[in-house]
């Protein structure tokens, strides 16, 4: 069930908070090197917000987001959370990210995750990427077979296709995918995954809901990134791009600024208005939290929509969608 800031996910009783806490900068990798105070503080702020759903994986940070987050929730406050995170990715001991979805690693990351997590169940676990080696059929057979036992609760899929999803769903249903979604990065999500999760009841986490911090709003031209950031490889951030980038969300911020809300809050609350959606927020220091109570409860109208059509046209006609990020496959 729906409603203005809560969702019911298919497999779980809880319902959870319409926007969950995206971990992937606190395990560091690829965000500049992790804080781990700071995060700890940043997920403690989160869950006095209200926000019950945490989303991680065990690549961020090879394992340190999880463990952070055990951290987190000890002395009691597991029992509050939905606790989201993936499997499918493996890498090397020089951290080169590959694929890899077969039976064996699925069921090991399951293990590891609920020993970095320090919990005795996964609430929802996610295969983070397709393995084009392995069939999806098995992978799923093994989850289905890990929720049969206990260990895992509902499941879910993140950048898969619809044929993925129509032959992983043929073994065991899919109750998330988690696809990028924010309003730089939309064509894929609206074409082929909202109409499919309508279809089958499921809930659509979009990942990247302030497209790195650019729909944060507090960007310039002058902004640079260090080496290990992601931004520096991501054609947006780059001249031009990037100046059409910002010229975009200034004439955004002209929207927000009439519903006497931040830029923030009017990107998050655009995802939350186009379906059965979370938002999954990425932040790492606790500050960060206090803009999610602007987001929620309230819409968007028709006419807030058309003109955000307007100034994306205007602006971005040509939106770069985040290929650059596909994970390479196993060799
Ligand atoms: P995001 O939420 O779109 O953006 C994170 C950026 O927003 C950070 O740069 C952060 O700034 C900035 N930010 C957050 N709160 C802010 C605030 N209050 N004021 C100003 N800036 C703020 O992007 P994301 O982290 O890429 O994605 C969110 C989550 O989605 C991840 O954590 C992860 O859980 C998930 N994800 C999944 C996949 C997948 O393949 N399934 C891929 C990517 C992400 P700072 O840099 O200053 O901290």
């Amino acid at each position: 069930m729906k409603t203005a800031d809560t969702i019911t996910i298919a497999g779980l009783e809880k319902p959870v908070k319409r926007i969950a806490l995206g971990t992937w900068a606190i395990g560091g990798w690829m965000w500049g090197g992790p804080d781990d105070d700071n995060a700890i503080r940043t997920i403690h702020r989160a869950l006095d917000h209200g926000i019950n759903f945490i989303d991680t994986a065990p690549v961020y940070g090879f394992g340190h987001s999880e463990e952070v987050i055990g951290r987190a929730l000890e002395g009691g406050k597991r029992k509050d959370v939905v606790l989201a995170t993936k499997l499918g990715l493996a890498w090397t001991d020089e951290q080169k990210v590959f694929r890899d979805s077969r039976p064996e690693r699925v069921r090991q990351e399951v293990e590891d995750s609920l020993r970095r997590l320090k919990t005795d169940v996964i609430d929802l676990e996610q295969v983070h990427w397709p393995d084009g080696k392995t069939p999806v059929e098995e992978t799923a057979h093994e989850l289905e077979k890990l929720r049969k036992e206990g260990k895992i609760r509902a499941i879910g899929v993140s950048n898969f296709s619809v044929q993925d999803m129509d032959r992983f769903g043929a073994v065991t249903p899919i109750s998330t995918i988690q696809p990028p979604y924010n309003l730089f990065e939309r064509a894929t999500t609206e074409r082929n995954i909202l109409p499919y999760a309508e279809k089958h009841n499921a809930i659509v986490m979009a990942y990247g809901p302030l497209c790195r911090g650019l729909l944060a709003g507090k960007m310039t031209s002058e902004t640079t990134f260090s080496k290990d950031d992601l931004r520096s490889s991501d054609p947006k951030f780059q001249a031009p791009n990037f100046e059409r980038y910002l010229a975009a969300v200034e004439g955004l911020k002209a929207i927000a600024a009439r519903h006497d809300k931040s830029m923030l809050a009017l990107a998050i609350r655009w995802i939350l208005d186009q379906g059965p959606t979370v938002a999954l927020w990425g932040a790492r220091k606790p500050e960060q939290i206090e803009g999610i109570d602007e987001a929620l409860g309230w819409h968007l109208g028709d006419d807030d929509k058309a003109e955000i059509e307007a100034i994306l046209n205007k602006h971005v006609p040509d939106a770069i969608e985040p290929d650059f990020m596909a994970p390479p496959q196993r060799d």
